[in-house]
């Protein structure tokens, strides 16, 4: 074992291999200096009784050597046969000869010859020899000599390393013993701290504390290794507690960012909802599902980029229903809501899945037949069209006859692009309806003469102005929260001669296509102001006024001065009056749009925006446009509460609103399950049928009297 494997070893092991090498070192160098100095006097001890036999000897013999008497010498020197140890011994003359000698039996040894006068003790390897002068008188007659073995004092010596080598055993036994047991005062508390050290690096438990009171050094390092224990254990309790807090604090942030992320996710879903909702009505009839008049146009657009590339053909069929409106009229708006649905389910049915059935809006239909390879394929896809609503269709009890009319154009041969072709199967639409209905007529050149619809009504809008059969219906705007009329909506009727009652949705893009819509729009201003101007004398002078703008008006220049006469001449403050535009309307020319609705609400005219929700992008565009007031559009209240998507649509629309700062007016409310869910999203402002149709001025008043009497009248049911 070198140093470096003691390096290794046990503590315990070092202190008892330190404690025995100590010891036996020390009681080796002790029993060393013992027989050392035993030895040392043991042969003083032999040389001093060898000196005093000598001495005898020579006292005895001085006389024998000076008479010559060899044998008395002899004889002196008898009494050594006792001496056990004595291996010779001899009396010499002064001339160096040996005078009387002994020698121990079976020793043979030589008496020295030489070096002898003296007196002299030598020790050799094994004996001793010894010289005595013989004196008598003071003078020298002799010397005696004598040798000696060396024996005992071996025999001592071996006797003593015997000793030696026992004590040494039972000292390294014992030292041995001991050591194990006294040294573990010392390993004891060090193997505690040890064993204690090790827990705590393994198990990280620093509750643990090593057990020692003694007040030594060992005593004080075990003191200072709990010290140092109790100061980690409250600096990990210190640092378990900030842990605890912060993973406590990590999941209680982890928990709000769920939330957080499932009201993003659930609004993400309400927006894309209410975009997909969004992009659906601009592209679709609220009333059928049918695409729209602006899908319709995209379609027919593509397809004849197609068929131009192709050189193919494609159809138009233009279809009006056959007496629809007096199904209408006389059995009410629902059954012809009813009757639209299943007439266009059956269009759809009857055509291939790449043609397009669209609504363009009341009874009229359109059909786009791409791809056809023949003329005489519309004509056939026609007759098959008129054939499946020849079934009569039940609605609401009633068993419903209804035919349609349908006109056909064909590219490229009617025309080339999608206005043309729309024109001319209206206007072989209008044929085949003078030619006795339920038909289908394909456009000829001598019809372009003109649609005799559009110039027979729009003849007769001409002079209509001038024969009063133009009107005002007003239709209330109610404070459901007040429970007052707070406004009015002016809405335009044409009473026709032979027609009966037109809607407004009709003839209004007659107007607009021929400009009459500038008188008109003019007329039912003034009307509209002068008509506020009394209800105002007649004591309701916090009412207001809101008029409808067509698209035409608003592109015209010198709308603001037409305004400002009308208010001018019903001398009428603006702040009573809105105006109320659609989204389509002000998108068509943005940024002159902008610029007229500044300066309107300048003079302090409010603007509505009108059938909100059915334009192309009304989100991002009500952001641009000077609006104070947002109009949701029937179309949304209609299926509330059940839809949930319009729901969503109508919450997300509101809440939109509120961000932007602007009012809020319901239309279309027709029940109180829609009343009410309004009612609970806070908008105070609604219109409806629920409330009161559109009504004559008188009628008007009869209503504004009937609820400033108090008592009287309920309108919010
Ligand atoms: P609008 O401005 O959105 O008017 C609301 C339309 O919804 C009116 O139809 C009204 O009678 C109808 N309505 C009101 N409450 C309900 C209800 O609870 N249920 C249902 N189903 N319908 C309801 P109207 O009078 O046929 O007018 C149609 C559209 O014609 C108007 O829509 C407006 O865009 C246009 N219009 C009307 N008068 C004028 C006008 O003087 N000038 C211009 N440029 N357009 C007008
Ligand atoms: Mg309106
Ligand atoms: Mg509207």
């Amino acid at each position: 074992m070198n140093i470096r494997d003691l390096g290794r070893v046990s503590i315990r092991w070092k202190l008892t291999l330190l404690i025995v090498t100590i010891s036996t070192v020390s009681l080796l160098l002790a029993s060393v200096a013992f027989i050392t100095s035993d030895r040392i006097n043991t042969q003083q001890t032999a040389s001093n009784n060898l000196a005093t036999m000598a001495e005898i000897i020579a006292a005895n013999s001085s006389a024998a050597l000076l008479f010559g008497d060899a044998r008395a010498a002899q004889e002196t020197l008898g009494f050594l046969k006792a001496q056990q140890h004595i291996q010779a011994a001899a009396i010499y003359g002064t001339d160096n000869t040996v005078f009387a000698s002994y020698r121990k039996p079976g020793i043979a040894i030589k008496f020295p010859e030489s070096n002898i006068q003296t007196e002299n003790t030598l020790f050799w390897g094994n004996h001793v020899e010894l010289f005595t002068l013989i004196n008598y008188e003071g003078e020298q007659i002799g010397i005696v000599y004598l040798r000696s073995n060396m024996k005992a004092i071996h025999d001592r010596l071996v006797w003593f390393l015997g000793i030696v080598a026992a004590v040494l055993l039972v000292s390294v036994l014992v030292t041995f013993m001991l050591s194990t047991r006294l040294q573990r005062i010392i390993t004891d508390p060090l193997l505690r701290l040890s064993a204690i050290a090790r827990q705590v690096r393994t198990e990280k438990n620093y509750s643990l504390r090593v057990i020692g009171e003694n007040e030594d050094e060992l005593g004080n390092l075990i003191i200072d290794f709990n010290a140092m224990l109790d100061e980690i254990q409250s600096r990990d309790d210190e640092l378990s507690e900030h842990r605890a807090m912060l993973e406590e604090r990590v999941m209680q942030r982890t928990s709000e960012l769920e939330i957080a992320n499932s009201k993003l996710a659930a609004s993400k879903e309400q927006a894309e909802a209410v975009a997909k909702r969004m992009e659906y009505h601009a592209h679709h009839d609220a009333l059928t599902g049918l695409p729209n008049r602006i899908l319709l146009n995209d379609r027919i657009t593509a397809e004849l980029a197609h068929a131009r590339r192709q050189q193919g053909k494609l159809a138009l069929l233009f279809l009006d229903l056959d007496r629809f409106k007096i199904i209408n009229d006389s059995l009410g708006h629902a059954v012809g809501d009813q009757l639209l649905r299943v007439i266009a389910r059956r269009l759809g049915n009857c055509v291939r899945e790449e043609d397009t059935v669209a609504r363009l809006g009341g009874d009229e239909f359109m059909v786009l037949l791409p791809r056809i390879s023949s003329s005489s394929d519309a004509g056939r896809i026609a007759r098959k069209i008129i054939d499946c609503l020849v079934n009569p269709i039940s609605c609401n009890g009633h068993e419903l006859h209804i035919t349609t009319s349908v006109g056909i154009s064909i590219f490229p041969h009617d025309g080339v692009d999608a206005e043309t072709l729309i024109k001319h199967a209206d206007i072989s639409m209008y044929r085949a309806k003078e030619l006795g209905r339920n038909k289908a007529i394909y456009f000829t050149a001598e019809m372009n003469a003109g649609s005799r619809k559009q110039l027979a009504l729009e003849n007769s809008l001409r002079l209509a102005a001038g024969k009063n059969q133009l009107k005002l219906f007003y239709q209330p705007k109610i404070d459901i929260f007040r429970n007052t009329i707070v406004g009015v909506e002016a809405l335009l009727r044409w009473e026709h001669p032979t027609m009966g009652m037109i809607s407004p949705m009709e003839f209004i893009p007659v107007a607009e296509d021929s400009g009459l819509i500038i008188p008109i729009g003019e007329w039912v201003l003034n009307t509209a102001f002068t008509q506020l101007k009394q209800w105002h004398q007649a004591g309701y002078a916090s009412l207001s006024m809101a008029v409808n703008i067509s698209s035409a008006q608003l592109s015209r220049p010198g709308l603001e001065d037409v305004i400002e006469k009308a208010l001018q001449a019903a001398d009428l403050d603006a702040r009573m009056t809105e105006l109320e535009i659609t989204e389509n309307v002000a998108m068509e020319n943005l940024e002159p749009a902008i610029a007229i609705l500044e300066k309107l609400k300048h003079m302090g005219v409010s603007i509505a925006m009108d059938d909100f929700g059915t334009g192309y992008s009304s989100l991002s565009y009500l952001r641009q446009l000077p609006v104070d007031v947002v109009k949701i559009d029937q179309s949304f209240v209609r299926e509330i509460p059940d839809s949930h998507e319009d729901v969503l649509i109508a919450q997300a629309i509101i809440a939109m609103t509120q961000s932007l700062n602007l009012s809020v007016v319901v239309e279309g409310i027709e029940n109180v399950k829609q009343l009410n869910f309004f009612r609970q999203q806070g908008c105070n402002i609604v219109q409806g049928f629920l409330f009161s149709k559109p009504v004559e001025a008188d009628e008007m008043l009869k209503m504004l009297a009937a609820q400033s009497a108090p008592g009287t009248v309920n309108l919010v049911k």
